[in-house]
Order: C-alpha cells, then sequence, then structure tokens
C-alpha cells in the first residue's frame, strides 16, 4: 500500500514559531499547483502499489478554492489506483472552516479533517501570532461535526508561555467534551531563525520553560488515555480505529511519495529524497530548468538508528523479531544498554521494549544510548 503526501506552501500569515516552507504572498500560487500537477505525472511510476492515504499538508491547504482542491483529485485518481477506503486528509485552519468551505470538502473525496486548534485560549494564539481565535477553533470543530465529519484530529501545542496549568486542562478537557477521535500535542520549539527565536532573543517574548513542557506532557499522558485514548505515538492519541494510516506508514518505515515544495519521500527501503523548499526555484526545476530536489542513500547503521528512534516514539515499541532482522543478538543488546539507564523509562519483557510517558521524553538520549 502506498502513501502519497502534498505540501500546498501558502499561508495567510506567518506563526512566529513555524519553521515549515510557505509562502504568505500567493503570487506564484497558480504556477506551484501547475508544478505539482506536473510532479505528479512524473513520478506516477514511483506509486506501484494502491494508494491507501492521502494528506494534503502544508503551509494551509484548506485556503485552496474548491477548483484547486478537485484539480489535484482528478490528477491524483485519473493517474493512480486509490483504494475505496482510502484515508484522505486535508490540513486546516480553524479560520477556513465556514460553511462554504465545508460544503465544498463535502463534496471533494477528503474523509478527514486535521484542524490546527493549538490552543483555545486568545492570549496564546496570540502570542504564537495564529491568525484565528479561540471561538472560531470552537465553529471549526462544532461545524465539521455538523456537516457529519466524524473522523477529525486537532492539533495542541502545550508549553507556551502564556498557556496556565489550568488553562492546559481546560484545552484537553474541551477536545474530550467534544469527542474528538484523534488528537496531536507538541511542544512549544524555539527553531533557529524563525521570528519566534528572533523574539525571544530581543526580549520581546518569554521562551518557553522545560518544566512547563514536562508538566503539560505528562498532563496529558495521563488525562487522555483515562478518557479512552490510546497514546500510540509521543505526540499522537487516538480512540479505537481513529489512529492516523498516513502517519503510521511514516512511523512504521512504509513507502511514501511526496509532492510539492520541501515534500520528502521515501522509498521503503534505502533511499530518501526531498524537494526544494523554494517555490520559484520548484516551478523552474519542474519545466526543466534547474534542479529541484536532492536524494539521500542511507547507510545500514542510519537505517537502524532511524528505525530505533521512531520503534521508541511508537507504542509497538522496539520488537525481538524486527531488532534481530538487523543482526543476531540486537535486541538482547538493546535490553543490556537499557539496564544502564532508569528503570522508570522502559517497559519491558522478554520480546518488547517500549518506553513509559517519561522515558518518551527523553527518546533521543535513549535512542543514542541504546545504540552505543
Ligand atoms: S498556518 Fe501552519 S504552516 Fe502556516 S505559518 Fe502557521 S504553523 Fe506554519
Amino acid at each position: 500500500m502506498s502513501a502519497l503526501y502534498l505540501h500546498i506552501p501558502f499561508c495567510r500569515r506567518a506563526c512566529y514559531y513555524c519553521d515549515f516552507h510557505f509562502s504568505t504572498s500567493q503570487q506564484t500560487r497558480q504556477d506551484v499547483l501547475r508544478a505539482m500537477l506536473q510532479e505528479l505525472i512524473m513520478r506516477s511510476h514511483e506509486i506501484t502499489s494502491p494508494i491507501q492515504s492521502i494528506y494534503l499538508g502544508g503551509g494551509t491547504p484548506s485556503l485552496l478554492e474548491y477548483n484547486e482542491l478537485m484539480m489535484i483529485f482528478d490528477q491524483i485518481f485519473l493517474l493512480q489506483n486509490v483504494l475505496q477506503d482510502a484515508e484522505i486528509t486535508i490540513e486546516v485552519n480553524p479560520d477556513d472552516l465556514n460553511r462554504d468551505k465545508l460544503k465544498q470538502v463535502r463534496n471533494s473525496p477528503v474523509n478527514r479533517f486535521s484542524i490546527g486548534v493549538q490552543s483555545f485560549h486568545d492570549d496564546d494564539l496570540k502570542y504564537m501570532h495564529r491568525i484565528h481565535s479561540a471561538r472560531d477553533a470552537e465553529y471549526a470543530i462544532k461545524g465539521a461535526q455538523d456537516n457529519g465529519f466524524d473522523n477529525i484530529s486537532v492539533d495542541l501545542i502545550y508549553g507556551i508561555p502564556t498557556l496556565t496549568h489550568e488553562g492546559w486542562i481546560n484545552n484537553i478537557q474541551k477536545l474530550i467534551s467534544f469527542d474528538v477521535p484523534h488528537i496531536s500535542a507538541y511542544a512549544l520549539t524555539v527553531e533557529q531563525h524563525t521570528p519566534l527565536f528572533h523574539l525571544i532573543k530581543r526580549k520581546k517574548l518569554n521562551a518557553p520553560l522545560d518544566a512547563s513542557i514536562i508538566r503539560q506532557f505528562n498532563n496529558i499522558a495521563q488525562i487522555l488515555p483515562s478518557a479512552g485514548y490510546e497514546h500510540y505515538e509521543i505526540s499522537n492519541f487516538a480512540k479505537t480505529g481513529f489512529r492516523s494510516r498516513h502517519n503510521s506508514s511514516y512511523w512504521q518505515g512504509k513507502a511514501y511519495v511526496g509532492i510539492g515544495p520541501s515534500a520528502h519521500s521515501f522509498d521503503g527501503k534505502n533511499t530518501r529524497r526531498w524537494n526544494v523548499s523554494n517555490n520559484i526555484r520548484y516551478i523552474k526545476g519542474l519545466q526543466g530548468e534547474s534542479e529541484w530536489f536532492e536524494t539521500e542513500y542511507l547507510s545500514k547503521e542510519n537505517k537502524l538508528l532511524e528505525w530505533v528512534m521512531t520503534s521508541l516514539r511508537c507504542a509497538e515499541g522496539i520488537r525481538r523479531e524486527s531488532a534481530d532482522k538487523f543482526g543476531p543478538g540486537q535486541f538482547d543488546k538493546f535490553i543490556n544498554n537499557a539496564t544502564q539507564m532508569s528503570s522508570h523509562w522502559f517497559n519491558a519483557d522478554a520480546d518488547v521494549l517500549r518506553l513509559t510517558p517519561s522515558g518518551m521524553l527523553m527518546c533521543d538520549y535513549i535512542t543514542l544510548q541504546l545504540l552505543n
């Protein structure tokens, strides 16, 4: 089964913390979309099995007009065999999800929303320079549900300096009361070269505190499972049957093709490639005028490192039979290295090594120690 990702590199406003590739100018929009249709044709042979998931991410795919959205889907359905029950997700910003947009999406193949709520408190949204209000966020969820969309994921961010303990608990409880079946929660990180990085450096905004990040991660890792959500990946929680099929294929090392500026692809074996993070260079590249992607061949060591890290992030953990495919005794070596670290971080038996929520907070460090 294959997974297809499409990156729509346009936003109305730049969130201070964002380091994804996007442009707030819409000038190149028609040319980028045309180039993406071209890329879908050029790379159609790379998709060798029926498509089980399509994900429109960005950027802000919800700012596309209906005809733009359908132009993309028509091309995909013309070129590829898409499974009848494929998961088809669109990332949406709450301010876009009005009655017209909901009607348009209903008439498209989309069957799953990923809504970028981030917080239900206006102070937090202002700190992050989000374009929408807390009220927009509530309307968006309710509007989607009232229009028959039950497969909804909501993104939250924790560790925002304006977010109090009570405010965070309230954000989580609100999603539980909306009965949203999938929740992704990410720590606010200050990436270099983002506006947030410069604003903190110039002391215009406060920096996130590690203590709040740890506390708020522990809160959500405790509250959601007790409300019936499975903590199936470090940042992801789902009700039964609502795991993200698309993101799960990334974590399971399956093949996927990424279309659009900055999109990444993996052949499921040892080749990764990524498109240039620049709209003009992408357009020119597709016209044959310049290089537009880079390729990396993974060494055996890199593959093992990636596999350990993604396995630890997921509830399934590291399994003996999978670990030993990298070499005899590999699983026992991991267990041996794990015993040198805090027992609070692991939940192990004879054949599986998993992280506890406190271990998940140390995932990068633990990965390196296990591979020592
Ligand atoms: S809407 Fe999403 S992609 Fe656009 S700037 Fe904000 S976080 Fe980044």
